[in-house]
């Protein structure tokens, strides 16, 4: 992986602050620049749960890559989420944790993607597994891909 900052070519993603710019660079950074190199990578748009991608030939498969995350509900969700249930209608509270689990969950399997040179992620699909009373584990998986445009 190469920052783009210095340009130097570094062995895995925990040498960078963000998707691109290493930590020495970040460091060095002004607010206004941090902010701008925070923006979201390229191959999270490059994801999809279907095996192909619109306007892309796949060159290269690299593999299973997968995320994982536990996560356990605190006291006052499971209280809360009690409550909404007699209240009736969606329960937010649970259904806002399972978002947040899914996406840290699909940031580590993206993050695992990069770090084997993929530019894409195909068949990306969700499994969650309640592995004890209250603490779930959801796991993301997929194929890492490198794709070029047609
Ligand atoms: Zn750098």
């Amino acid at each position: 992986m190469r920052c783009k900052v210095c340009g130097r070519d570094f062995p895995s993603l925990y040498h960078f602050k963000t998707a691109d710019v290493c930590l020495g660079c970040y460091e060095g950074m002004g607010e206004e620049e941090r902010v701008k190199a925070a923006q979201p990578r390229e191959i999270f748009r490059m994801t999809t749960t279907a095996f192909t991608l619109d306007g892309y030939r796949i060159v290269k498969s690299l593999g299973v890559v997968r995320g994982i995350t536990v996560r356990s509900r605190s006291v006052f969700g499971t209280i809360g989420a009690s409550l909404q249930t007699i209240v009736g209608g969606n329960i937010t509270l649970f259904s806002e944790l399972c978002e947040q689990t899914r996406s840290e969950a699909f940031e580590m399997m993206v993050n695992h993607a990069v770090e084997r040179g993929a530019n894409a992620v195909i068949g990306v699909r969700y499994d969650a597994t309640e592995i004890m009373q209250g603490a779930t584990e959801v796991l993301c998986y997929g194929t890492a891909v490198v794709v070029e445009p047609l």
